[in-house]
């Protein structure tokens, strides 16, 4: 497999072409942005725990929860050989505890249990500040299909019930997280989870004391941020990491 040009450099990851026209390499970056990229720094090791985090619940999903991903390859601890997809241009946040946003835009204080889990979506679009959409907006505007729609609403759901209970045996509160999907250009199109699952994009909590034990505690200046990517390594990963 060889490595190409640089196609693109996000936030937090680069992508790269290959010499297989159906997979591209991501690299992930210790740089990190919040508030639609206000504030920027850098979580040293960031890149590393996101890289070996999503790739091993992404192998999770696959195999024990019927998902399929854009997973083909770990090639070192920062990059990754996925399939190449066309992003489906929605965020989907899913959410079992009040947190961020929700509490903010709801007046529901952070922490408060919600009694089903609930599924958000948001119009990719940095311009706009990613804008909370509907599926009427989605479709009418022609992000996704209704069939898309239904096919990434259950995927979603059915990786929340996956990921809740994996880290629920590790002693941590899954609260909220964000996913994306994508087309699989050499699949017909079909639709797969792309992107990343990582303390980047979930908010995790431990179970016991409720420490934030992810991305909030950048956002919010906290401290201890490494710390917190190194600890959910650990839970994650146990003690063979
Ligand atoms: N999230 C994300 N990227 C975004 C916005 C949100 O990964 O651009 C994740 C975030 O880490 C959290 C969940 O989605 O786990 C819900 O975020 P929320 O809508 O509460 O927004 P925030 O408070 O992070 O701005």
């Amino acid at each position: 497999m060889e490595k190409l040009e640089q196609l693109y450099e996000g936030k937090a990851k680069k992508v790269y072409r290959t010499d297989d026209e159906n997979a591209y390499i991501v690299s992930y970056k210790d740089d990190a942005t919040a508030f639609n990229g206000l504030k920027k720094g850098t979580i040293s090791g960031k890149g590393v725990v996101n890289n070996r985090m999503s790739n091993y619940l992404m192998q999770k999903l696959e195999a024990e929860a019927g998902i399929p991903t854009h997973y083909i390859k770990e090639l070192s601890e920062r990059e990754t050989l996925v399939k190449k997809v066309e992003i489906v241009p929605l965020e989907v946040i899913v959410r079992n505890i009040a947190a961020g946003s929700f509490s903010k835009r709801f007046g529901v204080a952070e922490g408060t249990p919600l009694l089903i889990p609930t599924i958000e979506f948001c119009y990719k679009s940095d311009e706009l500040g990613d804008p909370m959409v509907n599926d009427y907006h989605i479709i009418a505007c022609g992000w996704s299909t209704r069939e898309e729609l239904d096919t990434i609403t259950d995927y979603t759901f059915r990786i929340n019930d996956y990921l809740k209970g994996f880290f629920a045996e590790r002693g941590v509160e899954l609260v909220d997280f964000k996913i994306e999907f994508g087309r699989d250009a050499a699949n017909g199109g079909k639709v797969i989870l792309a992107d990343e699952i990582s303390p980047d994009t979930c908010r995790f909590w431990d179970a016991k004391t409720h420490e934030k034990l992810d991305k909030d505690r950048f956002r919010r200046e906290m401290g201890g941020v490494e710390e917190a990517y190194e600890e959910m390594m650990r839970r994650v990963f146990g003690d063979n990491k």
